[in-house]
């Protein structure tokens, strides 16, 4: 399974491909967090003494997902939020990604891989082919876990995740700057580089 980190950097891409709309750091922040909720499964396992108890089980199948996205959804209504099914939908997306991530990784914990159809059966699948390597985590206590985590093997793991990941990163920045020109009104200026929709610059730019 990837880190947090590479976890964290998919939600990021998921969140400019679909979240920019909502230009509200509360999204932004929620549709990370949803990227990472997968591996909430560690919690249940860190209070009973044994981390790795409950991990890569039904929290890691597209079921999950969906009821991820309905439980926000139901959230979202109950605080009157608008645009509640497009939001549940952003926050499932990201929840979506940690599945992909985590199913082309190396696993080397049996079972390997996710129960990905749960509830539909309980199955574990993993990609063939690995694009990501695997966070070495001791069997034992949380201490252990905590201790055991800080590996040269795991920097480098998630310094290939970030290899791996930044192109789409970039992608994802050059999509939503893109789109942020389109929709800037012409004759507006941005205030950060003092340019218009159409590359003018403001008159308080050029001293006229
Ligand atoms: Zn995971």
């Amino acid at each position: 399974m990837p880190s947090p980190i590479g976890h964290l950097l998919a939600g990021y891409v998921v969140h400019s491909i679909r979240g920019e709309r909502f230009q509200n750091k509360l999204v932004f922040f929620g549709t990370l967090f949803s990227a990472v909720a997968a591996d909430l499964d560690f919690l249940p396992g860190i209070v009973l003494g044994d981390p790795n108890r409950f991990h890569h089980g039904i929290t890691h199948s597209i079921g999950a997902a969906c009821f991820y996205g309905i439980a926000m959804w139901g959230a979202l209504r109950c605080c009157r939020v608008s645009k509640t099914l497009l939001l549940a939908l952003l926050f499932a997306s990201a929840y979506g990604s940690h599945l992909v991530l985590d199913f082309f990784s190396v696993d080397n914990s049996d079972p390997r891989g996710s129960p990905l159809f749960w509830p539909l059966v309980d199955t574990y699948y993993i990609a063939p082919v690995s694009l990501f390597l695997d966070i070495q985590r001791p069997q034992g206590g949380t201490l252990t876990l905590l201790a055991g985590v800080f590996s040269m093997h795991n920097l480098l793991t998630i310094l290939w995740e970030v290899v791996v990941l930044i192109p789409f990163v970039i992608w994802a920045q050059q999509r939503r700057a893109e789109k942020q020109r389109v929709l800037r009104p012409v004759g507006s200026f941005d205030a950060l580089t003092g340019v218009d929709s159409l590359g003018r610059r403001s008159s308080k730019e050029t001293g006229q």
